[in-house]
């Protein structure tokens, strides 16, 4: 049977000292095992930094949820305005869950400790976890 070759290819890793290399496997990505180390290293880190900002952003918004919520305690506001929330920082698509209450059918978007559920068009009802 005669030898397969493969062309030159890419090696996967960003920081390879080669860059390129010859494959001798049609799926072969790394030029070698520790190119395939560093990638996946690499990989987890950037994936841990994502998480890591994730996580900043959320306890930010939960502190200014918090805030509010507060604000409404003391005024006793039953609901907020949206352009308030997103004067706030509030991103609404960075909620950690979305819950539908049973008892009410109201959808609330949770950040921590706090979230937030639509009452009336462009206005919002602070909630925090009851546990
Ligand atoms: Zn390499």
């Amino acid at each position: 049977m005669p030898k397969i070759s493969y062309k030159i290819q890419d090696c996967l890793n960003p920081v390879c000292p080669q860059g390129k290399f010859i494959p001798k496997r049609s799926d072969q990505k790394f030029c070698d095992v520790h190119c395939k180390d560093r990638y996946h290293i690499l990989k987890n880190k950037k994936e841990r930094h994502k998480e890591r900002t994730i996580t900043k952003t959320l306890r930010k918004i939960d502190l200014t949820l918090a805030e509010m919520y507060q604000n409404c305690q003391t005024y006793k506001l039953k609901q907020i305005p949206f352009e308030s929330l997103q004067a706030g920082g509030i991103v609404v698509d960075m909620a950690s869950k979305i819950e539908k209450v049973k008892s009410t059918g109201n959808v609330v978007h949770w950040f921590i400790y706090y979230g937030i559920s639509g009452l009336s068009p462009g206005y919002f009802q602070i909630i925090k976890r009851e546990n």
